[in-house]
């Protein structure tokens, strides 16, 4: 295991966070660092065919060793790590035999890294803990996956006795930023399906996740004297709150959970002669996504029909989709990583992602591609974290899938 933790120690001292405010593409230079240094070790690994394009996708193959047709499956990570916070100078902490205390993760600053409030440690007692220094993330979202995919391939090579089909992986830049699917070449990359080693907690696999819309509502009104203002001032504000209160109360994400789709007021800003409201509606059913668009524009519509004129005009924008579309009629795929993991004797757990995933841009761009743990907890923050032993077993999963997908096309 002690080769797989410097692995990752090396890829989260590398800086790869990406920058949401750029369009280029990467959107950070410093992305290209740890591209590189990945080639450079498929190389030295025994990959083949180990390519890094202009956009700052690396894809390497390892051929089959079976002298039957098995489908090309393939394995997926990012590199970057989340604009939200620091990725510079990322000094990882261990914490070995894990007791079920507090761990400081900085004395001086008085940072604690609680299982009083981050419960989920306590699943960890006994192991070894990696975390941050408290003054950056980690970045195990999704080093840890750049790390087990890696791994694994060195595994798959130096285990000849394991069979499998021709496997491909592919790292990716800019996945913090939404583009991670951008640029990705499915055609090339040319696996049937893949999978994201980009979920959270031992066991997670993952294949459904929101359909999502973003909406802009502006609201005009009209500014006349507040003293003379009877009759003919319009305040858009108070017509925007009028449309807030139209929207059903508890459909938000602070009363939402499970299948439980919402609406969420992320911006506003308002005078009396303009005010916007930004909105993003999510719901995993496809047709209760389509409903709840259908009600944001009726309400518009209500309040122009009362005010005699189109003042409140609604935009709606289309983000994403929900992946189960693309996944059900290969629902074996999924079937596969459950299998896999029952094998190592991890506990899958099913359940539908809140939020988007780049696997869900890469099923609609002809790649089905569901979501399987990568081990950490908390990302995006300084209390990130993750247990080395969880390193390990998404590495065995992989090697399993592949292992296990040779056996079924037999
Ligand atoms: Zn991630």
């Amino acid at each position: 295991m002690q080769k797989i933790i410097d692995r990752f120690v090396k890829y989260v001292k590398i800086d790869t966070q990406s920058d949401e405010n750029n369009p280029a593409f990467p959107s950070t230079e410093k992305q290209w660092d740890l591209a590189k240094v990945l080639v450079e070790e498929l190389n030295e690994i025994g990959m083949q065919d180990v390519t890094l394009d202009d956009n700052c996708y690396v894809m390497a193959t390892l051929p089959s060793n079976v002298d039957f047709n098995v489908p090309t499956i393939g394995f997926v990570a990012h590199i970057d790590t989340s604009p939200d916070y620091s990725g510079t100078n990322v000094n990882p902490q261990f914490h070995p035999n894990y007791d079920g205390k507090d761990i400081v993760l900085n004395k001086e600053r008085n940072i604690v890294l609680s299982p009083s409030y981050f419960d989920d440690l306590l699943q960890y007692k006994g192991q070894t803990i990696i975390t941050t220094d408290g003054t950056t993330l980690l970045g195990a979202d999704d080093k840890a996956g750049v790390t087990e995919i890696v791994s694994a391939m060195e595994h798959l090579i130096n285990n000849p006795e394991i069979k499998h089909g021709k496997i491909r992986i592919c790292f990716t830049p800019d996945e913090e930023v939404g583009k991670g699917a951008h640029m990705f070449d499915v055609e090339k990359f040319g696996a049937e399906w893949a999978y994201t080693m980009d979920g959270s907690q031992v066991g997670e696999l993952e294949y459904e996740n929101f359909n999502a819309a973003g909406a802009k509502v502006t609201i005009n009104g009209k500014i006349v004297h507040p003293g003379y203002a009877k009759g003919k001032m319009i305040n858009s504000m108070l017509i925007a709150n009028e449309f807030i209160a139209a929207l059903p109360k508890n459909e938000i994400p602070q009363e939402t959970e499970g299948y439980e789709g919402f609406y969420h007021l992320h911006g506003m800003s308002g005078e009396v002669e303009k005010s916007t409201l930004e909105y993003i509606i999510r719901d995993h059913d496809f047709k209760l996504f389509e409903e709840r668009k259908v009600t944001f524009q009726k309400i518009a519509d209500t309040l122009n029909k009362k005010l005699g004129s189109d003042l409140v005009q609604v935009e709606i924008k289309d983000q994403y989709f929900n992946m189960r579309k693309k996944i059900e009629p290969v629902m074996h795929i999924v079937d596969i990583a459950e299998e896999a993991m029952k094998q190592l004797n991890i506990k899958p757990l099913i359940k539908a992602i809140r939020g988007g995933t780049d696997g869900s841009q890469l099923s609609y761009k002809g790649l089905p591609c569901p979501n399987i743990f990568a081990g950490g907890h908390n990302f995006h923050g300084r209390y990130e974290y993750i247990a080395a032993e969880s390193l390990q077993l998404a590495t065995d999963v992989i090697v399993k899938i592949a292992e296990l997908t040779a056996e079924r096309a037999k």
